[in-house]
């Protein structure tokens, strides 16, 4: 997907105004629909200090926090809290096929704030 490398700058009111959609798609598709989502929403970090016990394998350490999202350990839970959000541009686009709409996806770079 050649549109996928691609990003667009958004002022923050821009982004504020964009309705968002980090977990799932919109619906009532239609062509130039736009929404945002924060691939971080639902990111998996692992904390240094994870309480959590590990259980060593032939490829590697499990780790509950990893694999199960509600039971992170509190430490993990803290470390995916500060994530900053990482937003991308989704916008249904023409498909090929006319009974199909595509999604391009952006990257998207938000303008800091003038002061
Ligand atoms: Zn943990
Ligand atoms: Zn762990």
């Amino acid at each position: 997907m050649a549109e996928a490398d691609k990003a667009v700058r958004l002022t923050w009111d821009e982004l504020r105004a964009l309705p968002e959609y980090s977990c799932s798609l919109p619906s009532g598709t239609y062509v130039g629909k736009r929404w945002k989502r924060n691939i971080n929403a639902y990111a998996r970090p692992h904390a240094d200090d994870c309480t959590a016990p590990h259980e060593k394998t032939t490829r590697g350490i499990v780790c509950p926090c990893i694999q199960a999202f509600s039971n992170r350990c509190p430490q993990c839970k803290a470390v995916a809290k500060n994530l900053k959000p990482n937003w991308w541009l989704g916008e249904y686009v023409d498909d090929a096929d006319p009974k199909q709409i595509g999604i391009v996806w952006k990257r998207i770079l938000v303008r800091p704030p003038r002061s």
